[in-house]
């Protein structure tokens, strides 16, 4: 396995100035998006733009595995009124590796299929997950930046928000934002855990003294509960990622082989680096953002707040009080 080494956060530059001169943070907002998806992605593009970064100019960064389309490139250029760019992602960065034991990782998609797990048996579902855990952020035009908020396509923003949320992190020395927090389905990681566990016994100077371990696991380690941030909405220092810690995790992750033989998510493996790696008073509840990617939304908990940022969603259908909602948990957790 060759995986190139973590990126200094020396080359990355701390502020920027913003379209209105005011400070700005070293950010960007990232979609990993198909040329099919292109009127979701339109729709997600416009409401976070009217809700947030008109009044920002972040610039937006479109990334795919294979070209984008002129028609992709000029609808969302003329949707977005600041900087735009779209990449390609590198080969190595996307597709299946060749050391993976094809007949294995078959094996492993059929008996998902079998079982009726969602995408089991999808492979360009498994390079996203891989991609999105491992590589997004090396990116050559994603390199420069230190900051990131993930956008998909069909999802929803329900809030203004009028204050900089990347700032807010820095200032206040958060390294992993989220609104939505739920439950993995268990037969998509059967293995994670163990590889978890081997490699913190292995390293165990690169666990966080003040983690969240007690957000993943009801029995200190022993094993995985499901639970994690649910990673289509995220806002996020890629510095976390781009750390030793997490390389080298995500290293013995790639090792094996699970992104393919099993399905391990994007959305457990960063929830899992974020609460080993960080401090668990790092990780930031964006209470203040109504969220959704279907079928789950996330809409701020008092009236008041729901009133001061004009926001077009309720307390009905809040995915905090259902049953397979984390929220409680990490609220304890964070509170402990
Ligand atoms: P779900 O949210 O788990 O149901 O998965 P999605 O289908 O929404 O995929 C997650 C993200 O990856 C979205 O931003 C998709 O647009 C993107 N995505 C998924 N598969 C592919 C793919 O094969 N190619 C590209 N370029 N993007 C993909
Ligand atoms: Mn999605």
């Amino acid at each position: 396995l060759s995986l190139s080494a973590p990126i200094p956060s020396a080359t990355v530059s701390e502020y920027d100035q913003g379209t209105n001169g005011t400070r700005r943070a070293n950010a960007a907002i990232i979609m990993l998006v198909r040329n099919s998806e292109l009127g979701n992605a339109l729709s997600s593009v416009k409401q976070l733009e009217e809700r947030f970064n008109k009044r920002f100019g972040y610039p937006w960064v479109f990334l795919n595995e294979v070209p984008f389309t002129n028609e992709f490139k000029e609808k969302m250029s003329a949707a977005i009124s600041g900087p735009v760019s779209f990449g390609l992602i590198p080969k190595e960065h996307w597709y299946q590796p060749d050391w993976i034991d094809e007949e294995k990782a078959a094996a492993g998609r059929a008996e998902m299929v079998a079982n009726d797990v969602v995408y089991g048996g999808s492979v360009s579902y498994r390079n996203m997950c891989r991609f999105n855990s491992g590589f997004f952020y090396r990116h050559p035009l994603v390199q420069q930046y230190k900051w990131y908020w993930r956008v998909e396509p069909g999802v929803s923003f329900f809030c203004d928000t009028d204050y900089d949320p990347f700032l807010y992190m820095e200032e206040n020395d958060k390294v992993y934002g989220f609104t939505i927090s739920l439950y993995e389905w268990p037969q998509t990681v059967a293995t994670l855990w163990d590889a978890v566990k081997e490699f913190v016994n292995e390293n165990p100077h690169y666990l966080d003294p003040d983690n969240a371990l007690a957000f993943l696991s009801d029995d200190d380690g022993g094993s995985y509960n499901m639970c994690h941030f649910w990673s289509n909405f995220e806002i996020a220092n890629m510095e976390l990622w781009r750390g030793e810690a997490y390389s080298k995790f995500f290293e013995h992750l790639e090792s094996k082989g699970g992104f393919y033989y099993e399905r391990w998510g994007d959305a457990p493996v960063h929830s899992i680096g974020a609460a080993l790696f960080a401090r668990k008073d790092q990780i930031h509840f964006f209470d203040d953002i109504g969220y959704q990617h279907p079928p789950f939304r996330h809409c701020p908990h008092l009236p008041s707040v729901r009133k001061a940022k004009n926001c077009s969603c309720s307390s009905v259908g809040n995915f905090d009080y259902n049953r397979d909602s984390c929220l409680n948990l990490w609220r304890q957790v964070e509170m402990s």
